[in-house]
This record gives C-alpha cells, sequence and structure tokens, in this order.
C-alpha cells in the first residue's frame, strides 16, 4: 500500500505535469483548432476527385444523381453524423435526349440543346444574325427574324461601343420568341469548342422554340458568312424529356448546446448539368461543405446553435430541392427555427462574406473576420452587402430568411467554364478549396456561437419592401416568382 502510495504520488505529479502541457494545447483558441485540423487533414480535394471519377456528373433524377445522394449520405455517416436524412420530393424536371443541327445540310456535330427546349421539335428556316440578342438588336431586325432561326452571341460582341449590359441566355430566348423567331441558336463566347447548357427559359416552364447551343467557332464562321450576303438555311432536330422525377435532398445535423430552437442552415447544390462532371459547378461548394461537417466531427466541436448541413438536389432546373425543403419546412414549422442560411455556390478562395442586403450583420461580419484574421492574417475581411439571385438562398430569401454569400476570388479561367462541358476536375484548384473550407468552418463557427444574431426574419411584407430596396422586383417578375401582386 504504502509503495503504492509513493507511486501514485509520483503518478500524481506526472499527471500535473502532463496536464500542464495538454492545457497548453487545450488554450489553442477553436478558431486555430478548425484552421489547423483543415490545413493538416482536409479531404475536400480527395473527395471531389473520388466523386467525380467515381460517379461523373450528378444530374437530378438521373442514376448518377442518386449515386451523389448517396455518396454524400454516406460520407456524412463516415464522418460520425448521427442524424443524417434524405428528404424525397417529386418535380417534373427536364432532361436532354438528342439533338441535331445542320446548315445547308451541313451537319454540325457540336451542339447542345438548351435546358426547357421543346419535348420535340423539328424546324428548318433561314438563319439571321440577331447579334448580341439584346431587345434593341431583335428591334432592329424586327422583319427579318420573324418565322427564321435567330443567331445570337451569348455575351456582348467586341465590336458592339460602349455601355451596353448584357441579358441571361433565357432572357435572350423570350426575346426570340416575342419577335417570331421559329428556333433560337445560341453562340458562346469561350474559344476552344467549348459548349454550355443551362436553361434557354425565364419561367422554369418549357418553352416554345428550339434552343441551341453551338461553340463559338463555328458560330463566327456562320456569322461571317451571312455577313458576306450567302443565305444559310438551319434545321434543328430534337427530342428531350420533361418527366416527374425523384430526387433526394441530403440533410446532416450537427445538434447545438446551448440554443436548441435555432438552425444555420449551410447548403450547396449537389446536382450538375450533364455535360462534364460539374466539378466547378458545384462540386467545389459540396467538397467544402462536406469538409466543414468533417472537420466540426474531427474535432469534437459541439455548437449553440444546430448547424445543418445541406445537399440540394435540383438547382440547375429550378431551384427545385430549395424549394422543396422550405415548404417542408413551412408545413412543419421549422422554417422559423432557421436563424441564418449560408450558400456555397461555384464560390470559394473567400476574401469575405456577403451579407447579402442585411445592413445590421456588417459589424458582426467585421468582427468575425477579425477574429479569423487573427488566425490568419492573409484573410482579407472584405466583406460585401448586396442581395443577388439564382442559386438555393434566393429561395430563403424569399421567405424572409437572412442569407450569406461567399465574397469569392476563384480564377477568371474557372468561371469560363460555367455550365460547360469542360467543367472538370483539372479545374479545381486543392489551395482555393482549403480556403474555402478553413474561412468557411471558422465564419460558420463564430456564427452559430454568436451571442446574438441582428438579423430577424422578415415578415412577408417586410420581404416584400426588401425586395424592393434590393432592385429585385424586375427580375423576379420575369422569372414568374413575384408573389407579393403590384
Ligand atoms: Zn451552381
Amino acid at each position: 500500500m504504502k509503495i503504492a502510495k509513493g507511486l501514485s504520488s509520483l503518478i500524481i505529479v506526472a499527471a500535473i505535469m502532463f496536464s500542464c502541457n495538454t492545457e497548453k494545447e487545450e488554450k489553442e483558441s477553436d478558431l486555430e483548432r478548425i484552421n489547423n485540423e483543415v490545413k493538416n487533414n482536409s479531404k475536400a480535394y480527395l473527395t471531389l476527385q473520388n466523386m467525380t471519377t467515381e460517379i461523373g456528373h450528378r444530374l437530378t433524377g438521373s442514376e448518377n444523381g442518386k449515386k451523389a445522394e448517396q455518396y454524400t449520405y454516406d460520407l456524412f455517416k463516415s464522418y460520425g453524423f448521427e442524424n443524417v436524412q434524405f428528404h424525397e420530393f417529386e418535380v417534373e424536371a427536364w432532361a436532354r435526349d438528342s439533338v441535331k443541327l445542320s446548315v445547308d445540310n451541313e451537319s454540325i456535330p457540336e451542339v447542345v440543346s438548351l435546358g426547357h427546349s421543346p419535348v420535340s421539335a423539328d424546324v428548318e428556316a433561314p438563319l439571321v444574325d440577331v447579334g448580341n440578342g439584346l431587345r434593341a438588336d431583335f428591334e432592329a431586325n424586327k422583319e427579318a427574324v420573324k418565322d427564321k432561326i435567330a443567331l445570337v452571341y451569348i455575351g456582348i460582341l467586341p465590336d458592339s461601343g460602349e455601355g451596353l449590359n448584357n441579358i441571361h441566355r433565357s432572357e435572350k430566348t423570350a426575346l426570340a420568341i416575342e419577335y417570331g423567331a421559329k428556333g433560337i441558336m445560341i453562340i458562346n463566347q469561350v474559344p476552344g469548342g467549348v459548349l454550355l447548357t443551362g436553361t434557354a427559359s425565364v419561367t422554369g416552364k418549357l418553352i416554345d422554340i428550339p434552343a441551341v447551343c453551338i461553340t463559338y467557332e463555328d458560330g463566327m464562321r456562320l456569322k461571317s458568312a451571312l455577313a458576306e450576303g450567302e443565305s444559310l438555311d438551319a434545321h434543328i432536330k430534337m427530342t428531350n424529356k420533361s418527366e416527374v422525377i425523384k430526387s433526394r435532398n441530403v440533410i446532416a445535423t450537427l445538434p447545438g448546446a446551448e440554443l436548441t430552437k435555432e438552425n444555420i442552415l449551410v447548403g450547396g447544390h449537389l446536382d450538375s448539368w450533364d455535360l462534364a462532371t460539374g466539378a466547378i459547378d458545384n462540386g467545389i461548394g459540396i467538397a467544402a461543405i462536406l469538409d466543414m461537417a468533417r472537420t466540426f466531427k474531427a474535432l469534437n466541436l459541439q455548437p449553440k446553435r444546430n448547424i445543418q448541413f445541406v445537399m440540394f438536389m435540383g438547382e440547375e432546373q429550378g431551384l427545385l430541392g430549395s424549394k422543396a425543403l422550405v415548404k417542408r419546412m413551412n408545413e412543419s414549422n421549422d422554417l422559423e427555427k432557421v436563424s441564418y442560411m449560408m450558400n456555397i455556390d461555384m464560390s470559394g478562395n473567400p476574401k469575405g462574406y456577403n451579407a447579402s442586403g442585411r445592413e445590421e450583420m456588417m459589424p458582426v461580419f467585421e468582427a468575425i473576420g477579425e477574429k479569423i484574421k487573427a488566425v490568419d492574417t492573409t484573410y482579407a475581411n472584405e466583406n460585401a452587402n448586396r442581395a443577388g439571385l439564382h442559386s438555393d438562398h434566393q429561395t430563403f430569401m424569399m421567405e424572409g430568411v437572412p442569407v450569406v454569400g461567399v465574397v469569392s476570388q476563384l480564377d477568371r479561367e474557372v468561371y469560363d467554364y460555367y455550365h460547360s462541358n469542360g467543367d472538370d476536375f483539372d479545374l479545381v484548384n486543392e489551395e482555393h478549396l482549403k480556403n474555402t473550407v478553413r474561412f468557411g468552418a471558422m465564419f460558420l463557427w463564430e456564427l452559430a456561437n454568436a451571442e446574438k444574431i441582428p438579423a430577424k426574419k422578415l415578415s412577408f411584407e417586410q420581404t416584400r419592401e426588401f425586395m424592393i430596396e434590393q432592385g429585385l422586383k424586375e427580375e423576379l417578375e420575369l422569372g414568374n416568382e413575384w408573389k407579393w401582386g403590384q
């Protein structure tokens, strides 16, 4: 016993010495721990590489889409999440089938249908150059374009003069329909045989005329032939599918310790278009969110508020997954619990975060940024405050939920491959992806642990005012999304 006592006091001394050491380690702040965990053990790059090689594209409603849903579900589980759920939804979704294009009987093999083109179309008509496809261009070719196939550039041509604002491909298509065109061919602006897809519909409903995208090279060749006075006949033949499909959002919950009735939701869309593997749109967002989730679990961190990690499907066909989730949350009164929604879509290497029109959050963002800067001085902490549309945050913003996005600084060439057949893993910058995870996880951690979140959910009427103030009314009306009357 005596010996044991002596031994035990020795052990105590050793234990105290040892605990001094661990105490020193524990002094490391949560943000430092998060930063080091990501720096040393991030799986984001590898996950994205695996996901793109093992699955390929992640089109909503396809077999690949289902595999991607399962893949992320399994990953959350492997990180130790107990509460991981599939939220199934059923919706009508568009998918391409076949497309053939020829001009003067010469086949143009590099062509893709744009989203929401008719289920079946077979039109042959003279081709008319409508420049940039802006309203002024259609107005100037008013007589010539009727019953013809309109050839328009997706961007603004370099020789167009100053001060022109481009409009979306779907808006150019809407103008073609308004001016009586039988079809539309949109020329991509990225040289090198790059094809782009995406919707050609402003409302998300099927359009009446076939819309296709062709390469920059083919487009420029046709433009100069027309400019030289040649008359060209174009023939577009296509079939597409518009069917009710089933898809699943995937949601993993990290339970909070104190404010368990408040959820911070961090999400991005898992689905992609089908021309490539969607490594950028939105593989980088998904890989970052998964790695943030992994990091919190690896460090055994428990936030004050619950954090929900969401993989949305159906974003590309019209925010279908986020709409399904919001509907479900409205029915179960869970939407009231969402105190913040953070969206990561095609964004990364953050220099700050976008308060999306909620001015009252700017001091909070600044303060969080200062804390991140204290861990890593390379973080710029340059925050923005303007609301935008067209990703899953829109669905939550429309309900008055405060949303935050990334102030991104990815390379220009990454964006060039947006929605294209070149959106593959070779575009991914490992360091930038790690930064998205590090800064994003630190930001999210601070938001989930904030004493108070000044931005509150807006009422129906307040949301209406907010949308008008942010200058979004016209765009929402154009897309048939304005729900507040006149
Ligand atoms: Zn996207």
